[in-house]
């Protein structure tokens, strides 16, 4: 028993991302609907909503970490960044526009999950933002490049 935990937990066992192959490192998250073999994805193949055969965007996760705890499993990846997206388009507080925006969940919901998640966890709010931050910056440089 004890060397299975051992086994599990040692870091060069873990399996790569399933989207780019790279040596996961923490924050990944790991499909809750996927698996065994557990299927996990680095943050970045994350946010971009990665499938792979049975895996689809969708699907509830968990957040491996042990810098901050879960985040809640009723909400998808997708779900996640519009909400990120709608309160810097609609503004912090304006949870009913929010919610509007995000069609899936209700103002309170948006405003309870924000403060739970984001608030709370400033490290795993600045990390998606900063993927698509850099995710858009690259895709202007690219449009620049290539002009129409
Ligand atoms: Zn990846
Ligand atoms: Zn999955």
């Amino acid at each position: 028993m004890e060397r299975l935990a051992s086994f599990s937990n040692d870091p060069f066992d873990k399996p790569p991302c399933r989207g780019c192959s790279s040596y996961l490192t923490e924050p990944y998250v790991k499909c809750a609907e996927c698996g065994p073999p557990p299927f996990l994805l680095c943050l970045q193949c994350f946010t971009r909503g990665f499938e792979y055969k049975k895996h689809q965007s969708d699907h509830t996760y968990e957040i491996m970490t042990s810098d901050f705890p879960v985040l809640d499993p009723n909400w998808t990846a997708q779900e996640e960044m519009a909400l990120l997206e709608a309160v810097m388009d609609c503004g912090f507080g304006n949870w009913q526009d929010v919610a509007n925006q995000m069609c899936t969940k209700s103002k309170e919901e948006c405003e309870k999950h924000y403060m739970k998640h984001f608030i709370n966890n400033p490290l795993f709010a600045s990390t998606l933002l900063n993927l698509k931050q850099a995710e858009e910056a690259q895709h202007n440089e690219n449009s620049h490049s290539f002009p129409p």
